[in-house]
């Protein structure tokens, strides 16, 4: 009878290709062109050829890439709720953070950071005076420590994504978890000393309660969201200006106040559309990074 762990492995590795396909588009990670110098200094990661625990891996063959949560249909984002004040107070899967607690709306960028996009939406960000959240996928915040200091130096919040946005990371051990967060955190804090990291927000979305409970040991709220544009699906939505217009019109449409709007800064189209969502959601809302 195979050990259970080796069942999750295999699970884990098996998602972990089909993460890969979904993200078509997305940078191929740095990481993966060393893979033997950030394995052999931490001591932690296997092969790229035989992965063996995914949640230790330094060096994913998966791009970290926004992926479709599993319970969620293809189509338009659902309305939050008819209630103007819903979002603020409900709760996401394995009671994960659905909203702000207040009125105000808060923005989340997830997936980076991305050397060719982020700087796009932080300018973007700055131009228009407002501060948002970014969860950051460990092993680019390794690759990218000048972008994680920018980013907390504009006054954006921070958020754990998983060291490399295994879709399955909630399945695996509680202290495959821990690892997993904690290499991400270190990997943070490496670029910057010091800076909170208050939030985890699951690969996907797909939290469980294990996971909810190790973020919380570590000190992060898991945060889900009630507005998501669907950005990375191409296949529904398109790319360039139908992409575009759709991202502009869901947010339009279902953001209330309370929001968590889930975004990936990666993605030029988002990019694009943040240019006219901003000015249209500073007049209608308070936009705020997540408290720290
Ligand atoms: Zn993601």
């Amino acid at each position: 009878m195979p050990r259970p762990s080796a069942v999750v492995t295999a699970l884990a590795v098996g998602l972990l290709v089909l993460a890969g396909c979904v993200s078509s588009g997305s940078p191929a990670p740095r990481a993966a062109g060393s893979p033997s110098t950030a394995a052999g200094r931490r001591g932690t990661g296997p092969s790229p050829s035989r992965p063996a625990r995914p949640s230790k891996s330094t060096s994913p063959s998966e791009p970290a890439g926004p992926q479709p949560p599993k319970t969620t249909p293809p189509g338009p984002p659902p309305p939050s709720s008819g209630s103007p004040r819903a979002g603020a107070t409900r709760r996401g899967p394995a009671g994960s953070i659905k909203g702000t607690g207040s009125d105000a709306v808060a923005l989340t960028f997830d997936d980076g950071p991305d050397p060719g996009h982020t700087p796009q939406i932080l300018d973007l960000l700055k131009a228009n005076g407002v501060k948002a959240t970014f969860c950051l996928v460990g092993f680019r915040a390794r690759d990218e420590p000048d972008l994680v200091r920018r980013i907390v130096a504009e006054g954006h919040t921070l958020c754990n994504h998983s060291w490399q946005h295994l879709l399955n990371l909630g399945q695996l051990t509680p202290d495959e978890i821990r690892h997993d967060l904690q290499q991400t955190n270190d990997a943070i804090h490496a670029a910057a000393p010091g800076a909170p990291i208050k939030y985890f927000r699951a690969p996907g979305g797909n939290f469980t309660p294990v996971l909810v409970d190790v973020a919380r040991e570590l000190g992060m709220r898991s945060i889900h969201w009630n507005v998501d544009p669907r950005d990375w699906d191409r296949a529904t939505y398109g790319t360039g200006q139908p992409m575009v217009n759709h991202i502009i019109w869901a947010v339009q449409r279902y953001t209330r106040p309370g929001s968590i709007v889930l975004s990936h800064d990666a993605k030029p189209d988002t990019i694009a559309a943040y240019g006219q969502l901003l000015p249209w959601l500073k007049a209608r809302f308070t936009l705020i990074p997540l408290p720290t």
